[in-house]
């Protein structure tokens, strides 16, 4: 699916690619440029006309292609608990994304779990208290390709990419609430999807001029991008890597991730860890070790099954990952979802914790009444209508799936959060996976193959849906394609040779 191209009549001051390239075609010097930055972000400033010393050839550069912020916030919504703070955002064309600031911190060491408890003890470490810190989830497209059917945002399908300095200005509005020392790119899109936006955004984020937050506490959230996992190494090798997984096979993958098709769960799962054990390689302390955020959304009757997460424990044991169990939160949409019992959660956690010897966390679910749902908050509050598509009638449900980006250095630290469920037990003993599990287990709903969801749509819905599941499919698969199609122009080749020359004849 290919994004709109976006007519932006102005271009946003924090866009570093836009500035340097009109900076440098006019003459003046970059440094004018980071003086700018510095002073918008760390000092306050409000109007470029009043930064000291700047040249007066920059003014009416500045003036006729740029804004000093192109989007504002049309809508705060706080959580009762104070955890959360939901931003509605509109850019200068009328379109609407949401960004999540996420309130973590003071947990007493009283809330850990007793085996953290004793450790700690045994270290002196009794009067630890986590640091209170606040995380923004961002959004880096206006909607999404993906079509998750637990999302809201999947249902909007894609409208555009955000520029670099469009999502940076997530940031900046949410600092002028509260400071901000982590990042999750888990609010609307796949980052991974508009790649070279998101790269050039986190540049910005790191850099001590501007925003100065340390790569570590960058966190990119992605469905799984197998080329562009790996690019990442060499791109951004030190931010955090986060998998929605969702489902430990690739038949149920697939429905509750449409993409998914694309890209073969052995092969992502290979791609997650090449990444993490590049960040691995370099650190000598087993206490230090980065892991890859697992995300699992926990759907009742669809993937909350005894065998289905000990098929998810088989997958997962023995890697460098942290599972997070985040249960499916519903709101009114077409597919029937629903959420799991706080017991199936349990048992579901106990099983791939205790039997497979799994990092496993179920977080701290934070704004549950302020509809924190990725894509919730746009939705009600449309703008601008997205373009109809035929999945616009199949709207999905949404959980809330933003998370700090500290768990998995956090359950590496041990400094688990208040909902954590523990680390296993080294010893216990590992019952065998259970096989075939996704479909069979749910046939008590559905008596097709299509999910639960599926089956309270016609026929003609689900096949509209199906239609309009985009596949995600770049160069490298491309390539992977052609031995294949060597192998077919080939045969086709000697075929014809035989057509219109019989070599017994002659
Ligand atoms: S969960 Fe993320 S990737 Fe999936 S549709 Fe929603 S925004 Fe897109």
């Amino acid at each position: 699916m290919v994004a709109q191209r976006r007519e932006l009549a102005k271009l946003p001051l924090l866009d570093e690619a836009a500035v340097l390239r009109h900076f440098e075609a006019n003459k003046i010097p970059v440094v004018h440029a980071r003086r700018l930055w510095h002073y918008m972000i760390q000092k306050g400033l409000t109007d470029w006309s009043a930064l000291p010393e700047l040249p007066k050839r920059a003014l009416p550069v500045l003036e006729q292609h740029f804004s000093f912020v192109t989007s504002r916030v049309v809508k705060r919504t706080d959580s009762a608990d104070g955890s959360t703070t939901k931003l509605l955002i509109e850019y200068q064309d009328g379109q609407r994304i949401e960004s999540v600031i996420m309130r973590y911190g003071y947990v007493d060491l009283a809330s850990f779990p007793e085996t953290e408890r004793a450790r700690r003890r045994a270290t002196n470490q009794t009067s630890y208290r986590s640091k209170k810190r606040a995380t923004l989830c961002v959004s880096s497209q206006i909607g999404c390709a993906m079509g998750c059917t637990f999302c809201a945002t999947g249902t909007m399908n894609l409208i555009a990419n955000l520029v670099p300095g469009e999502i940076l200005e997530q940031l900046y509005h949410a600092r002028q609430i509260e400071p901000i020392s982590g990042i999750v790119f888990m609010g609307m899109g796949e980052p991974l999807d508009c790649y070279d936006n998101v790269i050039a955004t986190i540049q910005g984020m790191r850099d001590p001029g501007r925003f100065s937050i340390s790569p570590s506490r960058i966190t990119i959230s992605t469905v799984g991008v197998i080329p562009r996992i790996k690019q990442l190494i060499k791109d951004a090798p030190e931010v955090g890597l986060a998998l929605s997984l969702h489902a430990p096979n690739q038949t149920l993958r697939s429905q509750i991730v449409p993409t998914a098709k694309a890209w073969p769960i052995e092969r992502l799962l290979a791609a997650t860890d090449l990444f993490v054990a590049n960040q691995n390689a370099a650190i000598k302390s087993r206490n230090r070790r980065r892991h890859v955020l697992v995300e699992y959304v926990i759907i009742r009757d669809v993937n909350d099954s005894d065998a289905v997460a000990h098929e998810l424990g088989a997958l997962l044991k023995n890697r460098d990952v942290l599972l997070n169990v985040i249960p499916y939160n519903p709101t009114a949409v077409p597919y029937d979802y629903k959420p799991p019992s706080t017991e199936r959660v349990r048992a579901f956690v106990d099983i791939v914790r205790e039997g497979y010897d799994v990092h496993t966390l179920q977080r701290q679910e934070l704004g549950q009444d302020i509809a924190s749902a990725c894509g919730q908050l746009v939705i009600e509050n449309r703008a601008v209508k997205a373009p109809a598509t035929a999945s616009d009638g199949c709207a999905s449900s949404s959980a809330t799936t933003c998370v700090d980006g500290d768990d998995a250095d956090v359950a590496s630290d041990g400094l688990l959060d208040m909902e954590d469920l523990g680390r296993p037990s080294s010893g216990a003993a590992s019952p065998a996976p259970a096989k075939g599990v996704t479909l069979r287990s749910r046939a008590k709903t559905a008596t097709t193959t299509a999910t639960p969801a599926m089956a309270t749509m016609t026929p003609l819905a689900a096949a509209k849906r199906a239609l309009a599941t985009p596949i995600a499919v770049d160069s490298a698969t491309w390539q992977s394609y052609i031995p294949l199609l060597v192998a077919v122009g080939a045969i086709i080749g000697v075929r014809l040779i035989f057509k219109f020359f019989d070599p017994m004849q002659a």
